[in-house]
């Protein structure tokens, strides 16, 4: 029998990273700079509050929302980082990751048609969970030579009669682009003109270099009570496989993603709350030094892949950089396919973040600095051969 599975699922096309790491791991011996996950283990004061957890016997179920202690921990959190307060007993929403967050807020949003604009390169889930939501996503291209900032003119342009909200991600995974304070109040009062709600997926938040620090768009004037604030505790702290993320926003949105959220998941593991509570109370130490250790990659492989010619912006935040390697005369796809063939390096092309990715590939530098050396100088062997095997094609 063949399965009739549902059109709208039919229609979604595979990860383009999941189909590619599983060439990788079917390798072996190869320097992954593939993989959009922390390289550190997470700190071990924050497996030990999950261990003492497990040892009380908190095993069960929590409440729907999550632990309360969590919430209030996060209202917290949320406060002295993004300088907004958020009501732990209805404003805050545990997620399993912030990839079920953002799943339950489109769902809990959109009716079908209704348009969702979202800046490209961008995060590979989001089409994807707006389609599988009943939605129809509109991208907005962003560019390396304007450093991948969404332009408030060009969300403006993209505003139609069916237009219900706009996801933003910056930090942003793949480009590691930040937004300039003054592009991002000009956003913000593009949403309370036209009325959208903003699903802000803010993961990366932490994870800003040379001083730099990060303004949410949910402190901004009348953005509170419109935007969906997506964060969790997966990459700045090192726990991306404690499935922790968190939603803020107005009670009315929590509830309604709380009614799918309590049907599909219930809750997220206790065990992994606990964890969480002990992250975002006493993890800044630890993830400060992570932080510093990205720092010093980025800057190691920025200059290194600039130095081999690959141009790209040098990008402030997440640990990705998204070079151009248009000037190899290869395609994103035959790019990294044929660097890790022919030298066992793993970088994502960059179309697997939607076709504006095209002419770049991902290079995450959440990877030891030794590793990443050997690997610049495996790409630098690679582009030296292809450009001797293109002048002997021309000669
Ligand atoms: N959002 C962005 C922009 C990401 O890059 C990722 C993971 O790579 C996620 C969300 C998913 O995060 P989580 O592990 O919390 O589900």
């Amino acid at each position: 029998m063949s399965i009739p599975i549902a059109d709208r699922v039919r229609e979604i096309p595979r990860s383009g990273i999941r189909d590619f790491f599983e060439v990788v791991q079917s390798m072996g011996d190869v320097i992954s700079l593939g993989i959009g996950e922390p390289d550190f283990v997470t700190p071990w004061h924050i497996r030990e509050a999950a261990i003492y957890a497990l040892e009380k016997g908190r095993t069960g179920y929590t409440s729907n929302l999550g632990l309360p202690r969590l919430r209030a921990t996060i209202s917290d959190y949320v406060n002295e980082n993004f300088a907004v307060r958020y009501e732990p007993e209805n404003e805050i929403l545990v997620s399993v990751g912030v990839s079920e967050a953002i799943d339950i807020a489109l769902r809990a949003l959109l009716n079908p048609g209704d348009e969702v604009i979202y800046h490209e390169p961008c995060y590979v889930s989001y089409a994807p969970s707006i389609a599988l939501a009943g939605g129809v996503a509109r991208a907005i291209t962003t560019r390396a030579e304007d450093r991948f900032i969404l332009r408030a003119v060009d969300v403006e342009g993209a505003i139609t009669s069916r237009t219900k909200a706009l996801m933003l991600n910056f930090p942003t995974n793949p480009t590691g682009a930040t937004m300039p304070p003054d592009e991002l109040e000009k956003i913000a009062a593009l949403c309370v003109k036209h009325n959208l709600v903003v699903l802000s997926d803010e993961i990366y938040s932490e994870l800003t270099y040379d001083g730099l620090s990060h303004p949410s768009l949910a402190a901004l004037p009348g953005m509170k009570e419109r935007t969906v604030l997506l964060h969790g505790v997966s990459k700045a702290f090192a726990m991306t496989g404690w499935r922790i993320g968190f939603a803020c926003a107005p009670p009315e949105l929590i509830d309604a993603m709380m009614k799918i959220h309590q049907y599909a998941i219930l809750c997220a593991p206790i065990m992994s709350q606990e964890a969480a509570i002990e992250a975002l109370s006493h993890g800044r130490p630890a993830m400060e030094k992570m932080r510093s250790a990205y720092e010093m990659r980025r800057n190691y492989i920025v200059s290194g892949l600039h130095a081999l010619g690959l141009d790209g912006f040098k990008p402030q935040g997440a640990f990705y950089v998204f070079p151009k390697i248009t000037k190899t005369g290869l395609t994103s796809r035959e790019f990294s396919h044929r660097l890790l063939l022919e030298k066992k390096v793993a970088v994502v092309p960059g179309t697997a973040f939607g076709p504006s990715g095209e002419g770049h590939v991902r290079c995450s530098y959440a990877t030891g600095l030794e590793q990443i050396k050997i690997a610049v100088t495996r790409i630098g062997e690679f582009c030296e051969e292809i450009a001797a095997d293109g002048s002997a094609a021309a000669a």
